[in-house]
């Protein structure tokens, strides 16, 4: 599957907002929002005045950068979204919370989306005892997700889960660290992701 491979860093100086997608280096002084909390070849010139239209579209750019997606598979969410009952800014941010990636990142098995998304490639994770290792897949209240027997000795984990005890597991899911398992408890309300998006910009956006 396609995916962005250039500098994470600067995906957050362009949003001007940390979207932590480096685990650890998030949380230190090497963030390069600390350092150079201004676009990438900006260094001492203004921002561009703030159009309605660019607004909109960086809203949209902050979304698909958090949740690692490119335009097509994000644009997809949105019809989905706009598909379902209740409204669809929110509906939109559930599916993208409700991604195994996602929530494997939320439980705390993983310090970014982006190695939460390369742990599951590799199958390192079961949902209700069976092995998943498609990312998109959406889970559901009920289900749990596990690390597998041969995962849980993996320094990669072990790496993730000293980093993770710095993120406060969102109340729509449950963990035991124990266990190294964890359980949907229900679907996410819009209150209960942090996700730092005004989604209802992105709806104006498609909508045009
Ligand atoms: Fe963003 Fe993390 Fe890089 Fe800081 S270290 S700029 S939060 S990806």
């Amino acid at each position: 599957m396609a995916r962005y491979s250039g500098a994470d860093c600067r995906l957050c100086r362009r949003e001007g907002i940390k979207l932590f997608l480096k685990g650890d280096r998030c949380y230190s002084d090497k963030c390069a929002m600390e350092r150079r909390p201004y676009p990438p070849g900006m260094a001492g010139k203004k921002r561009p005045r703030d159009s309605e239209y660019r607004l909109q579209l960086r809203e949209k750019q902050k979304a698909k950068r958090i949740y690692g997606l490119l335009e097509k598979q994000f644009r997809n969410y949105y019809k989905l979204a706009t598909r379902m009952p209740g409204i669809t800014g929110e509906n939109l941010l559930r599916l993208l919370e409700t991604r195994l990636d996602n929530v494997v990142y939320r439980l705390g098995f993983a310090a970014s989306r982006d190695e939460a998304r390369q742990m599951v490639r590799h199958g390192h994770f079961l949902v209700d005892g069976r092995r998943v290792d498609i990312p998109s897949y959406r889970v559901k209240p009920g289900q749990t997700i596990a690390v597998s027997p041969k995962a849980k000795d993996l320094t990669v984990i072990k790496a993730a889960l000293i980093s993770s005890s710095k993120m406060e597991i969102p109340a729509w899911l449950e963990v035991d660290m124990e266990k190294l398992q964890g359980k949907i408890l229900s679907l996410p309300s819009r209150e209960q992701i942090d996700a730092p998006v005004r989604e209802q910009l992105i709806v104006e956006l498609y909508s045009k």
